[in-house]
C-alpha cells in the first residue's frame, strides 16, 4: 500500500480498491463462460506498489481469496456492525499482521500491516481486512452501499462527506438512471 496522507484516507482508498476488485470479480463470475480479471493491473493502478512485480501465483491467490469474500462483502450494505464484526474477526485470524514502518518509493513514512517478507496476497488481505476493521470502528457499515441503477448489483464505498453517493463507479449507471428519471418526469407532465 502506497500512502502519503492520513490513515483515514488510506482506509478509504483501500476500501474503494477492494470494492472495485470485488465488483470486477462478481462481473466475471456472472459471465456464462467466466472471464478473466486483470487483478494485477487493478491493484497496480490503485497504488499497490508490489503488484507489478508480484508472482503470478500470488496474484491468483489474491483473486481467489477476495473471491471467497464476495458473499460477505455483498452483504455489507445490509449488515450492521455486529454482523460484520463476526466474519471480519474470523478472517483476521487467517492473516499474520505484523506492523512495519516504511517510506518506500519516496513516500512519507507510513505503516504497513505486513513485513516486506510477506507474500503479496498476504499483504493485500491484511490491508483490506485491517481497513475493514478500522472502518467498522469509526463508521460501522454505513458507507457501504449497492448501486441504485436498475440491473446493477455493484457495491460502492461512499467516501463523500455527506453520504450522498447512489451509484457504483461505472459512469453509465448514473447517466442511464438520470435519463430514465427525466423521461419519467416528462411522461408524467404530458399525461401520457
Ligand atoms: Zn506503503
Ligand atoms: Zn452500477
Amino acid at each position: 500500500m502506497y500512502v502519503t496522507s492520513g490513515i483515514d484516507t488510506e482506509v478509504q482508498h483501500t476500501l474503494e480498491t477492494l470494492v472495485e476488485l470485488a465488483n470486477a470479480l462478481a462481473d466475471a463470475d456472472a459471465e456464462p463462460e467466466g472471464a478473466d480479471v486483470d487483478a494485477r493491473a487493478l491493484l497496480d493502478e490503485h497504488g499497490f506498489s508490489r503488484a507489478a512485480a508480484a508472482p503470478e501465483a500470488a496474484i491468483r491467490r489474491t483473486t481467489d481469496r477476495v473471491r471467497d469474500l464476495l458473499p460477505r462483502l455483498a452483504s455489507l450494505p445490509d449488515s450492521d456492525a455486529d454482523e460484520a464484526t463476526e466474519w471480519i474477526n474470523a478472517e483476521l485470524t487467517e492473516v499474520r499482521v505484523a506492523p512495519a514502518l516504511s517510506a518506500h518509493d519516496g513516500s512519507e513514512l507510513h505503516i504497513h500491516w505486513t513485513p516486506p517478507s510477506a507474500t503479496f496476497d498476504d499483504q493485500v488481505l491484511a490491508d483490506v481486512l485491517m481497513s475493514l476493521a478500522q472502518e467498522l470502528c469509526d463508521r460501522g457499515t454505513a458507507r457501504f452501499g449497492r448501486c441504485g441503477a436498475a440491473d446493477c448489483e455493484h457495491l460502492f464505498y461512499d467516501a463523500t462527506r455527506n453520504g450522498s453517493r447512489r451509484f457504483c463507479s461505472d459512469p453509465r449507471c448514473a447517466s442511464r438512471t438520470h435519463t430514465a428519471d427525466h423521461r419519467q418526469r416528462r411522461k408524467r407532465r404530458s399525461g401520457t
